[in-house]
């Protein structure tokens, strides 16, 4: 009969899989990017205040390079004119990351239904997270940061798609 390292040292030890610690390590230290255009990214300051304290979801460092990004969070207004740029910035960050979608405006374009105004970001570029509301209360986008934490928890390793793509260009080349 097999016997477990646990089984042995007790609480002296912990096993898990690398998957596991890869995304309890990434959930757990989001480096967000804020596209704030408008009124909604008030809110995201908000929520990074100390009365609700990002920190306790380790993603207050907010970055200001999307090469040091992993969770794209766009809060506000996006016009055609920027919806280009909006592309870019994110083809930008490495992979893997994730986006946020705050408010009406990033989601659906509002109530600004007219010729300047992108009518959702999901145009340009994949939303993972909607996070509804006109704007959406700190507490709405702690709910939406919750739920990028749970998409990371369960993703599988890229490293794993890294070792099939190895063998699999072995075995065809
Ligand atoms: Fe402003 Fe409302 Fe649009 Fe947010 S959804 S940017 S609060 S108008």
């Amino acid at each position: 009969m097999a016997v477990g390292a646990e089984a042995i040292f007790g609480d002296s030890v912990i096993t898990t899989r690398l998957d596991t610690a890869i995304n309890w390590a990434r959930e757990s230290s989001m480096w967000p990017y804020v596209f704030g255009t408008a009124c909604c990214a008030i809110e995201f300051m908000s929520a990074a205040s100390s009365q609700y304290d990002l920190s306790r979801f380790g993603a207050e460092v907010v970055r200001f390079s999307p090469r040091q990004a992993d969770l794209m969070v766009v809060a506000g207004t996006i016009t055609y004119k920027q919806a280009p740029i909006l592309k870019r910035i994110y083809d930008q960050m490495p992979e893997p990351k994730w986006v946020i979608s705050m408010g009406a405006c990033a989601c659906s374009g509002g109530f600004y239904d007219n010729y300047t105004t992108l009518q959702g970001i999901d145009a340009v570029i994949p939303v993972d997270v909607y996070v509804a509301g006109c704007p959406p209360r700190p507490e709405a986008f702690l709910d939406g940061l919750m739920r990028i934490q749970a998409l990371q928890k369960s993703q599988e390793s890229i490293l794993k798609d890294r070792v099939n793509r190895t063998f699999k260009g072995r075995l065809d080349g």
